[in-house]
Parts: structure tokens; C-alpha cells; sequence
């Protein structure tokens, strides 16, 4: 299990796909049963170009902080 410590806010998943924090788009799918410790995530969107690590619980998301 994740540290409670190392998490971050909680983010949007919607219809399977993590939603990007900053502007709301689709950024990266998600599985339901997906679990991992520190993904590094990148916003495709033109005008948000977003990078970010995000750690994900069984198929929820959390900001990542620090290491
Ligand atoms: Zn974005």
C-alpha cells in the first residue's frame, strides 16, 4: 500500500481516463485494478503541456509529492 504521507489530492478519473488537473483533459487511461507507485504524467493538450507524478491506488489517482 501507498504511504498516506506521499499523497497528494485526489484526481479526477472519468470513463476510464485520468483527467489532467490543470486543464481537464484526458491525460493517461486508467484500469479499475491498476495500481502504481509514482507514474510520471504528461498533458498532451496545446495549451497545457502539463508534467506531473501521479501514484495510483487501485485504480484511483493521487498527486505524487516529492519522493
Ligand atoms: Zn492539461
Amino acid at each position: 500500500m501507498i504511504p498516506k504521507g506521499k499523497r497528494g489530492k485526489m484526481l479526477t478519473v472519468e470513463d476510464g481516463f485520468l483527467i489532467c488537473p490543470r486543464c481537464g483533459h484526458k491525460v493517461k487511461r486508467i484500469t479499475p485494478d491498476e495500481s502504481a507507485d509514482r507514474v510520471l504524467v504528461y498533458c498532451k493538450a496545446r495549451e497545457c503541456k502539463s508534467e506531473f507524478y501521479i501514484m495510483i491506488s487501485e485504480g484511483r489517482c493521487f498527486e505524487s509529492r516529492g519522493q
